[in-house]
């Protein structure tokens, strides 16, 4: 460990990205406690899609994971990315047994991306795919604003919403291609459902998804 890395935990301690209680220098991102209590999913979460074949999670997004993602999300705390990544990278290890080509993600508009700083999809596809000594690409833009999913109630609403709103932004990258999708939450699954519909109009033969967390 360097110098500065050091001085940096003194002043700042690595704290749990779930509970955020001060790190032991042999935890790995998040606390003992948190290993024992998180809510991991059985079997990797795996629930069937439409037009992508399925979506593996590690999580549900309830209690300590949900704040913890809100933190992500919403409070700039894109270093949560990395620990994430690991979390997504061995769940797809251990249940998503097919073969993928390219790893990409949900993008956030380009008016929220500026707003927010960061597009957290893209930093958790990044972090996901460098534990599995891969890269990620963007694949898929998202040119205006829609109102978010999250404010919205049942599919039916949110998969009109979202409907149109993903544009393939370089097709000869997914032409032929099988392509693993990442999103932080996944609950109806309307958004995936969308971009993968998108990603397979354009060419892609096929398209496997996994989100950090999900819905019970
Ligand atoms: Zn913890």
């Amino acid at each position: 460990m360097g110098f500065l890395s050091t001085i940096m935990d003194l002043l700042f301690p690595p704290k749990c990205v779930f509970c955020a209680r001060v790190l032991d220098s042999s935890d790995d991102g998040w606390c003992n406690k948190c290993t024992e209590s998180l809510p991991f999913t059985d079997n990797g979460g795996r629930q069937d899609g439409e037009f992508y074949d399925f979506c593996v999670s590690p999580l549900y997004y309830k209690g300590t994971v949900r704040k913890s993602i809100l933190r992500f999300k919403f409070k700039g705390a894109a270093a949560y990315a990395s620990v994430y990544g690991k979390l997504l990278a061995d769940c797809i290890r251990e249940n998503a047994d097919v073969k993928y080509d390219v790893i990409s993600w949900v993008p956030l508009s380009g008016k929220r991306e500026r707003s927010r700083g960061y597009d957290q999809a893209m930093l958790l596809a990044l972090a996901t795919a460098l534990e599995l000594n891969d890269v990620a690409v963007e694949t898929l833009a998202k040119p205006y604003d829609v109102q978010a999913q999250s404010e919205l109630g049942d599919r039916a609403e949110r998969s009109a919403n979202i409907s149109g709103a993903y544009t393939v932004s370089d097709p000869e990258l997914i032409e032929g291609k099988r392509v693993l999708l990442i999103d932080d939450v996944v609950t109806t699954g309307s958004t995936l459902a969308e971009c993968a519909k998108v990603l397979l109009s354009a060419g892609a033969t096929k398209v496997i998804c996994a989100a950090l967390a999900r819905g019970e």
